[in-house]
């Protein structure tokens, strides 16, 4: 075989740093090269496909959809929108939502709101409080709101009105209020992903929920990674037992088809009116389809307990097998959207993880960072911890750098 067999790719702008491999198929929780190697995908496309490669009720369902209309226009009625929002409406205990394709623009969406349920109040300048190590996206607002300054170089002047605090600190919250009135929202992700699997305490959400009553904010909780099944609830701040004012979703809505959705709650429901807001693609048959069927297969096939179980699984085999190894500073996250925090920079990791037949992230630099689909077995899942182990424990028994 070919040394190099991929074409070049000279003609693409360098805008990521990529693996010499490229996927040509998968089937449930593995994946194909084009070179014919079989690899455990622990990755699932970043949190994207929730049911895993080639799953055989999404694929019928979508080429039935792709057979009757693929697009149509917001100019008209959606039946399958409809039928999309209603669920998740039922599963969020929320109002309404926007469709979208991505969520970058389900957070523009909700930072939109934020804004105009501000200037709703009289508030012109309206502010929305942000937390260190957050991720929201990389459009001129979303990475305004991004705390990571490698995301922002370059791309200055920064959309203005983000004041930032530390997360999981309640007096630094109350305190950037008092010093901001014109804070409308606060906004943050119930568990940050690529800042490096950093939960939001439970009694910290539950406090944000009550300050956002008491002064009429809106707490806006960005679950684009988080959300969807992935810790084993529909959405993370279940756990916590409250609900966000408006909840950005995207990656693992459509199992790979692209979908971005603003969820709102009873106070943010009536912030857009018509022609505040729109999208061509957004809504499209093809990617409500994906939704739809994706929370089917979900309900059907008990995924919500399959992530939490397998995700005990899998956390339990990585702490059993790094178990005495000082590098690893925490085993964390909830489902299966684990971090492995290590005490030093562990991008090396990536490529060997592939030549070991795994596909993992490393975020925030020192995370090891799992996000396989759903239906993951409790087999796979000790297969990842099988791969993985002596991976992180040869690159810990290297002098510390
Ligand atoms: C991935 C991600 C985004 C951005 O989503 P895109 O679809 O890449 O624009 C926003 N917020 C969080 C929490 C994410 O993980």
């Amino acid at each position: 075989m070919n040394a190099d067999p991929l074409p070049s790719d000279a003609h693409l702008m360098p805008t990521y740093g990529r693996l010499p491999v490229a996927l040509s198929h998968g089937q449930g929780c593995w994946v194909w090269d084009t070179q014919g190697r079989r690899l455990l995908d622990g990755l699932g496309g970043i949190a994207v496909n929730t049911l895993g490669h080639n799953h055989p009720r999404l694929v019928p369902a979508l080429q039935d959809q792709i057979g009757k209309i693929i697009h149509s226009s917001n100019y008209y009625r959606v039946p399958l929108q409809e039928q999309l929002a209603d669920k998740l409406c039922e599963l969020s205990g929320l109002a309404n939502v926007f469709f979208c394709n991505s969520g970058l623009e389900a957070n523009e969406a909700a930072l939109k709101i934020a804004r105009k349920f501000g200037h709703d109040r009289g508030n012109t300048s309206p502010e929305v409080l942000v937390f260190e190590g957050a991720f929201h996206g990389r459009s001129l607002a979303t990475l305004s709101a991004t705390a990571n300054p490698k995301i922002q170089a370059g791309f200055g002047p920064l959309v203005q009105g983000f004041v930032r605090v530390k997360l999981n600190d309640i007096a630094a919250v109350e305190a950037a209020l008092d010093a901001h009135p014109n804070i409308t929202a606060i906004f943050l992700e119930t568990i940050q992903g690529e800042g490096g699997i950093n939960p939001a305490r439970i009694d910290f959400l539950q406090a944000l929920r009550r300050i956002c009553d008491e002064r009429d904010l809106l707490l806006m909780l960005d679950e684009v990674q988080c959300g969807i099944g992935r810790t084993g609830k529909w959405f993370a701040h279940q756990w916590a037992g409250i609900k966000p004012d408006v909840m950005p979703l995207a990656k693992g809505l459509g199992s790979g088809v692209p979908i971005g959705a603003v969820i709102c709650g009873p106070r943010a429901a009536g912030v857009l009116k018509a022609g505040n807001h729109g999208t061509t693609f957004g809504g499209n048959p093809l990617a409500m389809r994906a939704g739809v069927e994706t929370l089917k297969i979900m309900e059907e096939d008990g995924l919500l307990a399959n992530a939490e179980a397998v995700g005990a699984t899998l956390k339990a085999a990585l702490a059993e097998g790094l178990a005495g190894e000082t590098g690893v500073v925490e085993i964390r996250g909830q489902g299966l959207m684990l971090g492995i925090e290590l005490d030093r920079p562990a991008g090396v990791l990536l490529g060997q993880a592939l030549d070991a037949g795994l596909l993992i992230s490393i975020t925030a630099d020192r995370v090891v960072r799992l996000l396989p689909a759903l239906i993951l077995t409790h087999d796979e899942a000790r297969e990842i911890a099988a791969r993985l182990v002596p991976l992180i424990k040869s690159l810990l028994a290297q002098p510390k750098p």
